[in-house]
């Protein structure tokens, strides 16, 4: 039954980076009702576009996360910007009038971030920002239009770092909707890497990587993929890393896509090249945990090295989290430049790790209860 008297929280996930973001922030608005510290008390419900539909990149990050399932499955699917953006739009909108909660929680960049906080302030209900003000500068990627439109629209600004609250002030936001919370997806990963840790080895002989070195591998970014030419000249230098050291390519959905010939799954037995589906969590923080080093695209992975000191290279020249190069172990290079990432990941392994891992302010692996405290004042200032 409706507790009447509690603030509705709308959770909205659709694709993989979101579930690791909002699974701690779940589990802590639980624990907050559990025993709550004053007069605000929390209903929760969490919605699934279906953007990412495929198990391997959501159902085992609902079950490896310990998230509930979701009480409403959008089944958005993929398609053309514009046509996913349309349907998430047609989808969200009579889920958000139905439930009518007070304040919809949209994590992240994705599209189905983007279209949640668009329904719902259409709709005159609030939402705040789980990781907002990140910015790489960079409009052509889709993902910085998203993160651009939700700042603007979103009542509750949540941010993993000053420089993130920096971006904001110089859009012209509000400070007094800004609130400097951390990263939960630390929470999520300081939480779960013993368990990760402990599987690693069934990862590593799964795939044939036991006592090896190795390099680990995520590219999906459609400047990276997209383009036929562009993705033969990141396998090819994938391959040439592959003589001599170990690369593991846990091949995004997007990437495989757009890779037609390239032989699937099996261990390093033909090869020092391993391509396998993507990974579940736990195995993939597992296998970070052990690499030598990391060579990605994606936004998370460039900041769960930093908190890990795995040596990380970024395939991209720009990065919207600009703290993981200056405090951390990522380093950006060029794409285009074959024989620069070579060069920089072959570096990165040789050198090593730091002897701790560097700290973020604020990135403590307890994120999660300062944005419950942080929902707690909005509800009490509403
Ligand atoms: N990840 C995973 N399995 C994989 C590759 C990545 O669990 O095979 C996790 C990774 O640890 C991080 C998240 O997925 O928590 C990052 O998602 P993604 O790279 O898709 O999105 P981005 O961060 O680039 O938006």
């Amino acid at each position: 039954m409706r507790d009447e008297a509690a603030v509705k929280l709308m959770h909205v996930v659709g694709a993989r980076p979101n579930f690791m973001k909002v699974a701690p922030v779940m589990a802590a608005v639980d624990a907050w009702n559990a025993a709550p510290p004053g007069d605000v008390r929390f209903e929760q419900i969490l919605v699934h576009t279906g953007q990412h539909y495929d198990a391997a990149m959501s159902q085992v990050f609902l079950d490896e996360l310990r998230m509930p399932e979701p009480q409403e499955h959008l089944g958005v699917g993929s398609g053309t910007q514009a046509a996913q953006m349309a349907r998430l739009l047609e989808r969200l909108e009579p889920v958000v009038q139905r439930h009518a909660p007070d304040l919809v929680v949209v994590p992240g960049d994705v599209n189905s971030t983007c279209a949640a906080a668009f329904v719902a302030s259409r709709l005159g209900v609030a939402v705040a920002h789980l990781e907002s003000g990140l910015r790489s500068g960079d409009r052509s990627m889709p993902e910085e239009i998203n993160r651009i439109i939700v700042d603007h629209v979103a009542d509750l600004l949540l941010t993993t770092c000053q420089d993130a609250d920096l971006n904001l002030m110089r859009e012209g936001l509000p400070a007094e909707r800004v609130v400097r919370v951390g990263n939960t997806m630390m929470d999520s990963l300081f939480c779960l890497l013993p368990k990760a840790k402990d599987g690693a080895g069934v990862a590593k002989s799964r795939l044939g990587l036991t006592g090896k070195p190795f390099v680990l591998v995520t590219i999906h970014r459609p400047s990276n993929v997209d383009d036929p030419e562009r993705l033969q000249d990141v396998l090819a230098v994938l391959m040439e890393l592959a003589q001599q050291i170990t690369v593991v390519f846990p091949m995004h959905l997007r990437t495989r896509d757009r890779v037609a010939r390239l032989r699937t799954e099996g261990g390093a037995a033909d090869g020092a090249f391993v391509v396998c589906a993507p990974l579940g969590y736990l195995e993939f923080v597992g296998l970070m945990s052990e690499a030598a080093a990391v060579l990605t695209d994606s936004g998370g992975v460039q900041e769960e090295t930093t908190a890990l000191g795995v040596p990380c290279v970024t395939l991209r020249t720009t990065t919207e989290r600009p703290i993981t190069v200056t405090l951390g172990t990522n380093e950006l290079v060029d794409p285009s430049d074959a024989g620069a990432i070579v060069a920089a990941v072959r570096a990165a392994a040789a050198r090593g790790r730091p002897a701790t891992p560097p700290a973020i302010p604020l990135w403590d692996g307890h994120a999660s209860d300062r944005v419950v405290k942080a929902l707690a004042a909005w509800a009490r200032r509403r």
